[in-house]
């Protein structure tokens, strides 16, 4: 056989042989990308692939994930009509049970989601689970979720599918070829050296799963991926297992099942994950597996014992030990990397990535070609993580814990435990002392609320906190509160060109005069949100852009991409530079007066100016996010604390995130990656006022079409009528026994005394939304609700404008 010649280009070189490298490169050359290559430096799928439980359940935490999944069963189930390659796919349907109340709840929230993701799955009562799963142990069972839909599929089966798909289609693959090298130019990927030599190309799609960070590397791009080891039983045959069950999915004992070969597969995702010190799977670890470990797994053996007794009789073929990669918050990486153009990951795929892989090929072969991922994919986007968690420290404290979590309850307000502290805000120890409860957001520490004297208790119910926030939102309606805003992302935007480029890349007018504010959007060329942000011209050639917490990096990406050849605009992080604390409430300006920053009370809404509190220098901009009146106040990191102090003695006190986030949803201020994506247009979002014509910025042509078609869907308010209700977003919204919606962020309203969601309603099933009486879909109970299409409180905003008389 003659051996195929090494090209010397190609368009688009996928890395990695495993499911995600072959997905990959199947999408690549299905649409067009023809002289696509990929290059595995083993075998292909001798990673992790080849030994995958390879279990598929369509069911994820948002639709966008759930729907990379839906597309990976309709492929793995067509495959093989189109290539002749049997993938393996067996459709067996899956079978959640609840041991516990709180799971109970949460598996109902899932069946709730999945009515609204369009995906199958009904409580079933324990006696019909029991006939589904004969051979399970249902004495503590008290309800069980049945999605028919799911099933699983044989790994290399399906890698074997999806080259033979591609190489029908002209793509090409070399095995034993690995990379030595890659090349780049002013930021953009130009070619890579292998051990068959160089090869110049335009786009890298990085798969290298467990050993992505090695790879990346090569780039200078850090991949926060961390490999851990995970386990599975397997057993000889056993009495009763005949034909294929469904997969048994039994998470409070953190355990999955199904049968395997006559005998039983019994796999766990233990409370704390063993990390892999990465000596251990060096680049000659091909279709290799790592030690037994009884003593790890034993816990989970007797989970199993009970739940399965069969197993007391079976005999042991193995407990399987294989490396898989976890990131930091258990979600993959999809998307083209911060800080090299073209080089674009699909990694750290957190143990879904045989479920996951045929979308998310898909996903990401359209990302590379085009630009964007076909959905929005924010959730997975690699700029989400701050460069802390790149440190193997702090990976190989975390993805134990990631690992632990695959299988928890995932309650609101639940936080890591393990690496904490990684970023500190200048007035992290005034919230020390003020007993805060911290979130961790992008690696900062943030409080969620205060006085909190023990771990709080999760619970899908009313929360331990909800009193202590309720007075936090007090104190900002009624005195004046201090919340900590300097995680903002700060981006400062510098040159001759700053105005016309900014007047491109955001959809408002950026042309305003020195001591203005701005709110305004980033969008791409469909009209969806890049980013929202609030611009504050600073003088002629410079503005500094407050940017969402978790969005920095991202926006830095985007800015810097866009810039023309030509233009002179430089744009730099000064995130860390600066803190911002806010001082919101109908005392803050007698506070002002009294702390001798009277220049803050002559500022009109949305101007900023100059000031100064305890003798250092500060900004203010008059606008709010909570609808009370007052500024934020942007000083130098250094003087954070001083400036606290005096705002404090004066009579402010703090209040956290929680407080904040229910008043902003009180006031229906939306959230990026809540409430706003790259899916969602500014007249969905009811942004269309910040939107300036005159100015041709980016994604206008796509807006105009937008404004010239009707409207799909709306965000609203929906306040419920039970108080006790509680929504945490992500819930569907029923009219009339149909679903016309779904919420994206939700809350307790203090101010107005009730719970109240935003959601986004579909228009053309309801002509009068406002008034309208909907159902809110919570756990499968319906909650009755009343549609507004102003905000729930203050709708005029007279609070936050005006400012109160000293
Ligand atoms: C025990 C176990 C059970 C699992 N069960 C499930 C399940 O039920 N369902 C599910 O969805 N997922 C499951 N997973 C997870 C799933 O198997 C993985 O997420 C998936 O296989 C990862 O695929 P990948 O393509 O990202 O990585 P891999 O399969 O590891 O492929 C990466 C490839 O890159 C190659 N490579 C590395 N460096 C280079 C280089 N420099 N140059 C060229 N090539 C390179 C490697 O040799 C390797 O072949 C399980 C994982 C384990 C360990």
């Amino acid at each position: 056989m003659t051996e195929i010649p090494f090209p010397a280009h190609a368009s688009v070189v996928v890395l990695g042989g495993g499911i995600m490298g072959c997905s990959t490169l199947y999408h690549l050359v299905k649409e067009g990308v023809n002289d696509a290559i990929l290059l595995e430096r083993n075998q292909l799928t001798s990673g992790t692939t080849w030994h995958s439980a390879a279990q598929v359940r369509a069911l994820r935490s948002t639709q966008n994930l759930t729907d990379l999944i839906r597309y990976s069963v309709s492929l793995y189930s067509s495959l093989e009509e189109e290539t002749g390659q049997a993938t393996g796919w067996i459709n067996k349907g899956s079978l959640s049970i609840a041991t516990s109340q709180e799971r109970l709840i949460f598996i109902k929230r899932q069946e709730a989601l999945a009515q609204l993701f369009g995906v199958s799955a009904q409580s079933i009562p324990v006696g019909e689970a029991i006939e589904r799963w004969p051979l399970m142990n249902a004495d503590d069972v008290i309800g069980a979720v049945w999605s028919p839909d799911d099933g699983r599929v044989g790994p290399s089966d399906l890698c074997a599918a999806l080259v033979k798909g591609a190489k029908n289609r002209g793509a090409r693959i070399f095995e034993n070829t690995g990379v030595t090298a890659i090349f780049t130019k002013d930021g953009k990927i130009t070619g890579l050296e292998t051990t068959r030599g160089s090869i110049q190309c335009d786009a890298i799609a990085l798969c290298t799963g467990l050993w992505s960070q090695d790879t990346a590397r090569l780039a200078d791009v850090h991949v926060p991926v961390w490999a851990c080891e995970h386990f599975y039983l397997l057993t000889e045959p056993v009495d009763g297992v005949d034909g294929n069950l469904p997969t048994l999915s039994d998470h409070d004992s953190h355990l999955y099942c199904r049968d395997e070969s006559g005998g039983l597969l019994v796999g766990c995702f233990e409370p704390l994950g063993k990390a892999i010190d990465p000596a251990r799977i060096g680049e000659n670890f091909a279709f290799q597996l790592l030690p037994e470990d009884w003593d790890h797994f034993e816990p989970m053996m007797m989970n199993a014992l009970h739940r399965l007794p069969c197993l007391e009789q079976a005999g042991v073929k193995m407990l399987l030990n294989g490396p898989e990669s976890f990131t930091p918050d258990g979600s993959f990486m999809l998307g083209e990397s911060a800080e090299t153009r073209g080089l674009f990951l699909g990694c750290g795929m957190n143990s879904v990535g045989v479920a996951t892989g045929g979308g998310a090929g898909m996903a990401l072969a359209h990302c590379i070609i085009h630009g964007y991922t076909p959905i929005d994919l924010h959730e997975v986007d690699p700029k989400r993580f701050p460069d802390c968690y790149n440190s193997a420290e702090n990976l190989a404290k975390r993805v134990p814990e990631v690992l632990g979590e695959h299988y928890a309850i995932t309650h609101p307000g639940k936080q890591w435990s393990t690496a904490r502290n990684l970023r500190l805000t200048p007035l992290h120890s005034k919230w020390c002392e003020s007993k805060a409860y911290f979130g961790q957001f992008y690696g900062w520490e943030r409080p969620l609320y205060f006085n909190n004297e023990e771990q709080p208790r999760l619970t899908f119910s009313r929360p331990s906190w909800f009193e202590q926030v309720g007075l936090e939102v007090k104190q900002a309606h009624e005195h004046a509160a201090i919340f900590d805003q300097s995680t903002f992302g700060k981006i400062r935007v510098h040159g001759r060109d700053a105005e016309k480029f900014l007047n491109r890349v955001c959809a408002n007018n950026m042309s305003r005069p020195v001591g203005y504010a701005v709110y305004t959007a980033m969008l791409n060329e469909r009209g969806g949100f890049e980013s929202d942000l609030t611009a504050l011209r600073l003088d002629d050639e410079s503005y500094r852009l407050y940017v969402g917490t978790t969005s920095v990096k991202r926006d830095m990406a985007w800015l810097n991409n866009n810039i023309k050849t030509g233009e002179q605009v430089s744009i730099k992080d000064e995130t860390e530079d600066y803190s911002v604390i806010s001082l919101m409430g109908p005392k803050a300006s007698t506070i002002a007066e009294q702390i001798g920053a009277s220049e803050l009370n002559q500022l009109a809404y949305f101007r900023h100016g100059e000031s100064t509190i305890a003798g250092v220098p500060v900004l203010g901009v008059r606008l709010s996010y909570v609808g009370e009146a007052g500024w934020e106040i942007t000083c130098k990191a250094r003087d954070a604390e001083h400036v606290y102090d005096e705002i404090y003695s004066a009579g402010a006190r703090p209040s956290g995130i929680f407080a904040q986030s229910s008043m902003r949803i009180e006031k229906r201020f939306l959230a990026y990656g809540h409430d706003l994506d790259t899916d969602v247009n500014p007249f969905q979002a009811g942004l269309g006022f910040a939107i300036n014509w005159d100015v041709d910025f980016i994604g206008r042509d796509a807006l105009q079409k937008i404004r010239q078609s009707s409207l799909d869907s709306q965000m609203v308010s929906v306040i419920l009528d039970d108080t006790e209700a509680c929504p945490l977003g992500n819930e569907p919204v029923y009219l009339n026994g149909e679903i016309i919606g779904k919420t994206t962020s939700a809350s307790f309203g203090y101010r107005i005394g009730k719970a109240i969601a935003l959601a986004y309603v579909n228009t053309s099933l309801m002509a009068q939304p406002e008034g309208s009486q909907v159902e809110i879909d919570i756990a499968r109970t319906l909650y009755k609700g009343t549609v507004l299409l102003k905000p729930a409180y203050d709708p005029e905003s007279k609070r936050m404008r005006v400012i109160p008389s000293l």
